[in-house]
C-alpha cells in the first residue's frame, strides 16, 4: 500500500463535472489500496478574478488582505472536492493550509514554508479519511494567513509529500506531462517519460510552464518523486526523479523558450572594481531578480553591462540604474523588451563535446543573431529578438534529434 499525494490544478477542478471526475479518480486510487492526500488549486481562473476584484475596490493591494482574499479560492475547491468524494462513497475531510499545519514566514503574497506539522492530516489518514487540503496557503509565525506565490499549490503538494514521506507526489494538470518543447510551438514535440530533478529545474527556470520552480527545488531537496500527468486522459505522464547513474542520458532532452524578460544596458561605465557591485546591490535592495549578465570587453577603460530582468521588474530596475548612473560614472541606461531566450537542456551535455557548436551553427544557419549567452553544466541559453524565438526552438528541436517520428 502506497501513500500518494494527488494535486489537482485549476483546470482539473474547473467546473462541477471536472470535480466529479477528480473525485472518481481519487476513489479509484483509494480502492486500489492506497492512502491518498488531495491538494487542490482554486477553480479555473478564480484567483485572477479575485485579484481583479481587489483592483476594482482599491488602488492598492494590502498584502495581508490580498492573501486573505486569495486563499478563499482554494477553500471553495477543497470543500467541493470533499463533498464530491462523499458522493462517491469515500470518507474525506477538507483542511485549510493552516489546519494542515503549514507554517510560513511573514512575507505575504510569496511566503516560504518554514515548518509543517501534519498531525491532523496523519490522524485523518489513520482514521481512514482522505484529507483534501487547500493548496497555495499557510499560516505565518504571526498567525496571519499567507499565500505561497502564484502557482504555489505545487509547493503545498510537494511539501506535504515530503512531510508525510509519501511514495509519490502526482501533479495533475491539463497536459499529459513535460514535453521536449512547448507543443504549441513545435508540433513534433514529444512527451518525456522521465527527467531528472536537475533537468526539470532548468526546464522550469527557463520557460517550461508545467511546474512551479520552487516545487521542483523542494522535491529535489527532499527526494520526493514527482509524476506530472493529465486529469483529462489519466494516462501515465512524466516522472521527475533522481538521476539514474546506470543510464546513458540524452545529450539534449528539451528546448525551452521564454519571452517574459527584458534587457537593460548600462553604457559607458568605467572598468574598475566596485562598479558592478554597486549597480547590482542597488537592484538587490529593491528585490529585483537579475537573470543573465554580460559585460563587454573594455575599450579605453570603458565597458557596457547588459542584464535581463522579468518584464514586470523592468520599470523598477531601470529606475534603480538611473539612480546610480551618476555615481558609477555611466553615460546611459537603455532598455529593450523585445527579446526572447531559447535554451537547450540535457544532463548528457556534461560529457558530450560539440553541443554548444551545434546550437550556434543551427541558429546562424537560420539567420538568427545571438545577443547574449549563458550556460550551466546542463543548459545553454541564448537571447535573441523575440520574433525569432519560435523559429529557433523548432530548428534546435530538429537539430538535436528531438522531433517525434
Ligand atoms: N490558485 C493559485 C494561483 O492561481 C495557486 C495555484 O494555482 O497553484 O496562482
Ligand atoms: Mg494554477
Amino acid at each position: 500500500m502506497a501513500l500518494i499525494v494527488q494535486k489537482f490544478g485549476g483546470t482539473s477542478v474547473g467546473d462541477a463535472d471536472r470535480i466529479r471526475a477528480v473525485a472518481e479518480h481519487v476513489a479509484r486510487t483509494k480502492a486500489a489500496g492506497n492512502d491518498v492526500v488531495v491538494v487542490v488549486s482554486a477553480m479555473g481562473k478564480f484567483t485572477d478574478d479575485l485579484i481583479r476584484l481587489a483592483d476594482d475596490v482599491s488602488p492598492t493591494r494590502p498584502p495581508r488582505e490580498l492573501d486573505m482574499l486569495l486563499t478563499a479560492g482554494e477553500r471553495i475547491s477543497m470543500a467541493l472536492v470533499s463533498m464530491a468524494l462523499g458522493a462517491c462513497g469515500v470518507d474525506s475531510a477538507s483542511f485549510t493550509g493552516s489546519q494542515a499545519g503549514i507554517i510560513t514566514d511573514t512575507d505575504h503574497t510569496r511566503a516560504k514554508i518554514i515548518e509543517i506539522r501534519p498531525d491532523r492530516l496523519r490522524e485523518a489518514l489513520d482514521s481512514g479519511l482522505v484529507p483534501v487540503v487547500a493548496g497555495f496557503q499557510g499560516v505565518s509565525t504571526k498567525r496571519d494567513i499567507t499565500t505561497l506565490g502564484r502557482g504555489g499549490s505545487d509547493v503545498t503538494a510537494v511539501a506535504l509529500a515530503a512531510a508525510l514521506k509519501a511514495d509519490v507526489c502526482e501533479i495533475y494538470t491539463d497536459v499529459t506531462g513535460v514535453f521536449s518543447a512547448d507543443p504549441r510551438v513545435v508540433l513534433k514535440a514529444r512527451r518525456l517519460p522521465k527527467v531528472s530533478f536537475d533537468e526539470m529545474m532548468e526546464i522550469a527556470a527557463t520557460g517550461g510552464r508545467v511546474l512551479m520552480l520552487r516545487s521542483v527545488e523542494f522535491a529535489r531537496r527532499h527526494s520526493v518523486p514527482l509524476h506530472v500527468r493529465s486529469s483529462f486522459t489519466w494516462e501515465p505522464g512524466t516522472w521527475i526523479v533522481e538521476e539514474d547513474p546506470t543510464m546513458e542520458e540524452a545529450v539534449v532532452s528539451a528546448v525551452t523558450d521564454d519571452t517574459s524578460e527584458a534587457k537593460i544596458t548600462v553604457g559607458g561605465v568605467p572598468d574598475r572594481p566596485g562598479i558592478a557591485a554597486r549597480l547590482f546591490r542597488e537592484l538587490a535592495n529593491r528585490g529585483i531578480n537579475v537573470d543573465m549578465i554580460v559585460q563587454n570587453t573594455s575599450a579605453k577603460g570603458m565597458t557596457d553591462i547588459s542584464f535581463t530582468v522579468g518584464k514586470t521588474d523592468l520599470e523598477a530596475a531601470t529606475k534603480a540604474c538611473e539612480l546610480v548612473k551618476e555615481e558609477i560614472g555611466a553615460t546611459e541606461v537603455t532598455s529593450d523588451d523585445n527579446i526572447g531566450r531559447v535554451s537547450i537542456i540535457g544532463a548528457g551535455m556534461k560529457s558530450n563535446p560539440g553541443v554548444t557548436a551545434l546550437m550556434f551553427e543551427t541558429l546562424s544557419n537560420n539567420g538568427i543573431n545571438i545577443e547574449m549567452i549563458s550556460t550551466s553544466s546542463i543548459r545553454i541559453s541564448c537571447v535573441m529578438r523575440a520574433e525569432k524565438v519560435a523559429d529557433a526552438v523548432r530548428h534546435l528541436h530538429t537539430a538535436f534529434g528531438l522531433d517525434a517520428a
